[in-house]
């Protein structure tokens, strides 16, 4: 019999028709199809089912993460499912959405101060170490570095892109928030599809994209995107991986995503905005054909208060003062 926790990836994959590709075709992986609605599904299962198997994890134990959104979405549902408590710490930026659908599938929910570092106490990774080694039963999942993690997308999401493209990919882009997508796609890509290039979306602020163009660690500033964009390099990122990468300001990331709603009828949260923005770029710049794969990692409907919503735009600064028309984001 089929459970819920079996309809996770096998996701389609359709192509941009009504936006300019360029010279290029540009083809999009609808993770937001995914149960909980979003890529991070297939590592949440993962990460469980792994612990399960090395016997970390218990009947009725207690599944603890850091994360600032779908991750935890992805493990409060998987762990309803399979009987376990899930307790999330998230900064307190994360999209009123997500915390309430967090905990509509069953989360417990610790809000913590996003303006420290790694090292404070108050850090959400740091914070949710500690509450594990002070909870019976209790295992910390770290996404950061969590082999099954990365392995999720090199076992699934990547054969399945290959498949879906008839073996031929010139360009993949992907964001990276904890580097699962990005290390497991390039892994299993480096190895039966040599020719695809990894190409990094990021958002400004983010120290990510500087890093891999000019191999210097800036400091990092803020950014409104959620999902993507680091302040450190995680374990799991291995952007050696990458061969290309764009910086995209939260203006571009918020107007692409509303523009593939117009465009094409499909509702992407913020970091979609950022991976076809970047998309769109490396598609224009191209002077030859090529079939380019981004993916919508989640859905719009999680950022009906943001993206979607003009008064935050206009709060935000996002929307030119001078019309206060949503069209001003790409132009202005
Ligand atoms: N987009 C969104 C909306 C996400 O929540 C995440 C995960 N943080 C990503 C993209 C990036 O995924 P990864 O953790 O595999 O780098």
């Amino acid at each position: 019999m089929t459970s819920i926790i079996d309809l996770i990836g096998g996701t389609p994959l359709v192509e941009v028709t009504r936006l300019e590709t360029g010279p290029c075709r540009l083809f999009l992986k609808l993770e937001s199809q995914n149960p909980s609605g979003s890529i991070k599904d297939r590592p949440a299962r993962a990460m469980i089912e792994a612990a399960e198997y090395d016997g970390r994890l218990k009947a009725g134990g207690t599944v603890i993460e850091a994360t600032a959104g779908n991750t935890g979405l992805g493990l409060a549902f998987v762990g309803a499912r399979k009987g376990y408590r899930t307790i999330l710490v998230v900064p307190d930026k994360m999209s009123r959405e997500k915390i309430l659908h967090a905990r509509a599938m069953g989360a417990e929910i610790i809000v913590t101060r996003s303006d420290v570092g790694k090292g404070h106490p108050d850090y959400y990774q740091d914070l949710a170490a500690d509450l594990t080694a002070r909870t019976k039963g209790a295992i910390y999942i770290n996404q950061f570095e969590n082999p099954a993690n990365p392995y999720a997308h090199e076992q699934t999401t990547a054969p399945e892109i290959l498949r879906q493209m008839d073996g031929d990919i010139d360009a993949i882009v992907v964001g990276v928030g904890s580097g699962g997508t990005l290390t497991g796609i390039g892994r299993y890509m480096c190895q039966y599809s040599p020719k695809t290039k990894m190409v990094l979306a990021d958002p400004e602020g983010s120290i990510l994209a500087p890093y891999v163009k000019t191999g210097e660690m800036r400091s990092a500033g803020s950014w409104a995107v959620e999902g993507i964009g680091e302040d450190f390099i995680p374990p799991n990122c291995d952007l050696s991986l990458v061969k290309d990468a764009y910086t995209i300001p939260d203006r571009e990331s918020f107007a692409t995503a509303r523009e593939l709603m117009r465009a094409e009828g499909i509702l992407g949260g913020s970091s979609s905005g950022t991976l076809l923005a970047a998309a769109l770029r490396y598609c224009r710049e191209q002077s030859e054909p090529k079939r380019v794969v981004t993916l919508v990692c989640d859905s719009g409907a999680k950022y009906l208060s943001k993206v979607f919503n003009e008064a935050y735009l206009a709060q935000e600064g996002f929307i030119g003062a001078r019309t206060g028309k949503v069209r001003d984001l790409v132009s202005s």
